[in-house]
C-alpha cells in the first residue's frame, strides 16, 4: 500500500503542519492587519461568458464551462496552490488559484471550528462546550458568526464543523467536536452548518470518517508516531460505521445539504479514507445523494492518484502532491482515469461554487472592520455561559459576596487564554482572563492570585483566604493524543495539579476547582472539594461566563457531551493496544502501519459504561443547576414509529434556570446482536422560571428506533418491546414507559 509521496512534499507538509500546530498560524508582521481593508486584488464576479449567465442552472452552466476549460486546466482546479498558506494562515489557510481566462476566481479556503484562523478572530469556545449546551439554535449563530469573519478575512470556504464521534477520550482533538454522541452531534453540526453557509460561505464539515486518534510520542507538533492519524486504519464493521461514525456526516449532507466534505487522513478498513470508494461513492454520492465536493484534509491525507480519482476525491489540499499536471496526465494517458471521470471531479467543485453563489459576486474583501466583533463576541460569551457545566456542588455556589473578604485564585491557567493546539488555535481579538473577571465581580473583596507552581504556598494563600478557586488545564493539540487521563499527564505541564488541588482542598473546605481542559479527565479528588466546573476551552469571554457561574449572575446549564470516568482502565480502549493505539501488522488488505480494532463496536461513549454496568465519575448528559427541577407526566401518542413524546418539567426552585431534558431509546437486541442500553435520541432545552413550567416535547421516527441490520444491509426495527425514557442525564432513570414496536409486545 503506497504510503506517503515525495520527499519533497512530505517535507513541505511536515513544516506547514508544525507551523500551524505551533503558533495557531498567527499572521506575523508582514501580514493583514487586524483593521482597514487590506490590498489584495479583489476579482470580479464572471462575466461575459455562456456560463455566467445566472437564468441557467447551476448544473446546465456547469456543462457550458466544463466544455470551455482545457485538460490541464481541470486538472489544475483539482489541487490547491499554496504549499505554506496552511502553516502561515495568509492569505489565507489554502489556496485554489482560479483560471482568469474563463472567469474563475481564486477559492480562499480557512480554518475552523473555534474560529477564523489568520490573524486575529472572535475566540468561540471549543465546540465540545458548544455541544455542552445542548441547544442547537446557538450552534447556529455560532456557525454564522464565525463564517462571518471567515468573510471578512476575504476567504470563501471554511474547514468547519469537525463532527468526528469522540472514541478516544485522550484524542488530542476531542475539545473540536461535538463529544460521543452522534445524534447531538448531528444536531448541532446542522445548525452550524446552515449558520455558517447564510453567510455565503461554503462549509467544509470534516474529517470525514474515523478520525478519532493522532498518535502517540509525537515529533510534537508534527503528528504522533504510533498510532499516527496518517498511518492508522480503522478496522470497523459496518454497523458500528452507521450507527455511531456516519451519522453527523449524514445529517451535514441529507439535512443541511454542506457544500463540502473533508476526507480524512486515516485509512477505513484497508483502504485510504481519501480513496475508499464505499465511504465516497457508495454512501456519501449514491445513498446520501451528495452533490458539493470533496477535499482532502492537508498533506499525507490523499495517499495516491488513480484511486482517489476514481472514488470521489474531486480536490487535493492544500497542494497537487498526487493530483498534478504529470500524475494527472499519466493516469489519463494510461486510460486507468478517464476524461469523464476528470469532469465529474472538477465538475463537483463547479457546480458547487455556481451554486453557492461564488461566479456571480465579486471576491469578499479582507477587512476586519466589517467584523460585528461587539456582537460575535456576545455570542460567544453567551455560548460560555451555556456551556459550562457545574458537576459538583456541596452548597457553596453560588458564591455570595456577602461577608466575603478574600479570595484566592489559583493555578496559572487562570491568568491566560486557554485553548487546544494545531489547526483550529486561534489569536482572539480581545481576552478577559478569568482571573481579571473574578477580580472585577469580587470587588470590594480581596483577590489573591497564585500560579500553582508551589502547591504549599497555594495551600497557604488559600488556608488565609474565605474562598479558593483552583483552576486546572490540559495540553490538548491536533497532531498528539494526551498520554493519560489525569491532571498529572506528562504531556500536561508536567505539573501534579491533582496534588495541587489536594493540598488547596486540605488548606480550605470552601475550594472550588475550574477545569479548562479539552476533554474529560479524572477527578480523584471531586469529592472533596465544595464545588467542581468544567469550562472546557471556554474561549475569550469564557472569563465573564465563569466569573458569572461562579457568583450566580448566570445559572449553570450545560450538561456533559462526554462521559467522565472514574478510572483511565474503565474506558473502551484501556490497556488494549489493538484497539488503541493499534497494532504494527499487516492486515489481509496488504497492509498499513498501524491497524486499529474497533471492536467495542457500537459500545462508544456512555453505551460502553452502560453495557459494562462501570458507574462513570460522571455520566453523559449530566450538568447540575442553581434550580431545582422535576419531572412528570410522561405521554406518548402516534403512531408505529412515528410518535410524539411529552412531559412536564417543574421548577421547583426560586431561581430560573435552563432544564435540559434528555430522551432515550432502549432498543431490544433482536438475538446476535449487542445493544446498548439507551441511546440519546431527543433533547431540549428549556428556560422555566421559577416556580413556573414548561412542556418537553420530542419527535420520534423510524430511525429513532433502528438499528443497522449488517445481514439485510439496512436499517431495521426488529419486534419488541422498547423502553422510551424522558431523563436528566444518561443514567437517571427518568419517566419510562414500554412501546411494542414491528409487530413485538410489551410483557
Ligand atoms: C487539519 C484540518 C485543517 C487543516 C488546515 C489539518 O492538519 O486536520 O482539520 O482544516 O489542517 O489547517
Amino acid at each position: 500500500m503506497e504510503l506517503l509521496r515525495p520527499l519533497g512534499a512530505l517535507l513541505v507538509g511536515a513544516l506547514a503542519v508544525s507551523v500551524a500546530a505551533c503558533g495557531g498560524g498567527s499572521s506575523n508582521s508582514t501580514a493583514k492587519p487586524s483593521d482597514g481593508e487590506v490590498a489584495r486584488s479583489r476579482h470580479t464576479s464572471c462575466s461575459g461568458f455562456a456560463w455566467c449567465d445566472t437564468t441557467l442552472s447551476a448544473e446546465q452552466r456547469t456543462a457550458l464551462l466544463l466544455d470551455a476549460l482545457t485538460l490541464e486546466e481541470k486538472f489544475d482546479l483539482m489541487a490547491g496552490d499554496d504549499p505554506v498558506s496552511a502553516a502561515t494562515g495568509d492569505p489565507a489557510v489554502g489556496v485554489v488559484n482560479g483560471i482568469p481566462r474563463v472567469g474563475i476566481k481564486p477559492v480562499y479556503y480557512s480554518d475552523g471550528p473555534v474560529g477564523v484562523r489568520e490573524g486575529q478572530t472572535t475566540a468561540h469556545p471549543a465546540p465540545i462546550l458548544l455541544a455542552s449546551t445542548f441547544n442547537p439554535a446557538l450552534a447556529g449563530e455560532v456557525g454564522a458568526a464565525i463564517a462571518q469573519e471567515v468573510k471578512f478575512k476575504g476567504n470563501d470556504v471554511v474547514h468547519a464543523p469537525t463532527v468526528d464521534v469522540v472514541r478516544l477520550l485522550q484524542h488530542g482533538r476531542v475539545f473540536e467536536t461535538y463529544g460521543e454522541d452522534p445524534f447531538l452531534a448531528s444536531r448541532m453540526a446542522v445548525p452550524w452548518i446552515e449558520g455558517a453557509e447564510s453567510q455565503g460561505i461554503i462549509a467544509n464539515v470534516k474529517h470525514y470518517v474515523m478520525n478519532n486518534q493522532e498518535g502517540l510520542i509525537g515529533l510534537p507538533p508534527i503528528t504522533g508516531l504510533i498510532g499516527a492519524r496518517i498511518l492508522v486504519n480503522a478496522q470497523v464493521d459496518e454497523r458500528t460505521l452507521r450507527e455511531i461514525y456516519l451519522p453527523p456526516f449524514e445529517a451535514a449532507v441529507v439535512e443541511a445539504g454542506v457544500g463540502s466534505v473533508m476526507c480524512a487522513y486515516n485509512f477505513v478498513n484497508g483502504q485510504p479514507a481519501c480513496s475508499n470508494d464505499h465511504l465516497l461513492q457508495t454512501i456519501l454520492r449514491d445513498e446520501w445523494g451528495f452533490g458539493g465536493y470533496v477535499l482532502t484534509d492537508y498533506y499525507f491525507a490523499q495517499k495516491d492518484t488513480i484511486q482517489s480519482v476514481n472514488n470521489g476525491t474531486d480536490l487535493e489540499m492544500p497542494l497537487g502532491v498526487n493530483y498534478n499536471s504529470l500524475s494527472l496526465n499519466l493516469a489519463v494517458a494510461s486510460t486507468l482515469v478517464s476524461e469523464e471521470t476528470i469532469d465529474k471531479r472538477v465538475g463537483n467543485i463547479l457546480r458547487t461554487l455556481f451554486r453557492y453563489g461564488f461566479m456571480d459576486r465579486e471576491s469578499y474583501p479582507v477587512d476586519d472592520s466589517l467584523i460585528d466583533k461587539v456582537g460575535n463576541g456576545e455570542v460567544a460569551r453567551r455560548t460560555a455561559e451555556q456551556g459550562i457545566v457545574l458537576l459538583t456542588n456541596n452548597g457553596l455556589l453560588p458564591l455570595s459576596s456577602s461577608g466575603m473578604q478574600s479570595v484566592a485564585v489559583i493555578g496559572e491557567s487562570a491568568d491566560r487564554y486557554v485553548n487546544g493546539g494545531g489547526s483550529s488555535a486561534v489569536e482572539p481579538f480581545d481576552l478577559i482572563t478569568p482571573l481579571a473577571a473574578i477580580i472585577q465581580r469580587a470587588a470590594p473583596a480581596r483577590v489573591e492570585f497564585d500560579p500553582g507552581d508551589n502547591a504549599d504556598s497555594a495551600a497557604a494563600l488559600a488556608s488565609q483566604s474565605d474562598i479558593a478557586l483552583v483552576f486546572v488545564t490540559d495540553n490538548a493539540t491536533e497532531g498528539e493524543d494526551r498520554t493519560c487521563l489525569s491532571l498529572s499527564c506528562p504531556t500536561d505541564s508536567g505539573q501534579n495539579q491533582d496534588a495541587l488541588i489536594e493540598a488547596v482542598a486540605a488548606a480550605n473546605p470552601n475550594t472550588v476547582v475550574v477545569l479548562q481542559t479539552g476533554s474529560a479527565v479524572l477527578t480523584p479528588w471531586r469529592d472533596r472539594v465544595a464545588g467542581v466546573l468544567a469550562a472546557w476551552y471556554p474561549g475569550q469571554y469564557g472569563g465573564p461566563a465563569l466569573a458569572a457561574a461562579l457568583f450566580g449572575d448566570s445559572n449553570p446549564s450545560g450538561r456533559l457531551p462526554l462521559t467522565f470516568p472514574e478510572f483511565e482502565a474503565d474506558t473502551p480502549t484501556a490497556n488494549n493496544i489493538a484497539r488503541y493505539p493499534g497494532l504494527a501488522l499487516p492486515d489481509e488488505n496488504g497492509g498499513t502501519v498501524f491497524n486499529a480494532r474497533y471492536d467495542e463496536g457500537v459500545l462508544v461513549g456512555y453505551r460502553w459504561y452502560d453495557h459494562q454496568g462501570i458507574e462513570p465519575a460522571f455520566p453523559f448528559g449530566f450538568g447540575l443547576s442553581y434550580s431545582d427541577f422535576h419531572y412528570r407526566d410522561l405521554s406518548v401518542s402516534g403512531s408505529g414509529p412515528n410518535m410524539t413524546v411529552s412531559a412536564q418539567i417543574d421548577n421547583t426552585s426560586a431561581r430560573d434556570g435552563a432544564a435540559v431534558p434528555q430522551l432515550y431509546v432502549s432498543i431490544p437486541s433482536s438475538g446476535a446482536e449487542v445493544q446498548p442500553p439507551r441511546q440519546l435520541k431527543g433533547f431540549q432545552r428549556l428556560q422555566v422560571l421559577a416556580g413556573g413550567k414548561a412542556v418537553a416535547r420530542f419527535q420520534l421516527n423510524a430511525r429513532s428506533f433502528s438499528y443497522w441490520d449488517e445481514g439485510q444491509g439496512s436499517w431495521r426495527i426488529a419486534p419488541g418491546c422498547y423502553r422510551i425514557a424522558v431523563a436528566s442525564h444518561s443514567r437517571d432513570p427518568g419517566l419510562g414507559v414500554n412501546v411494542p414496536l414491528a409487530g413485538g409486545s410489551c410483557p
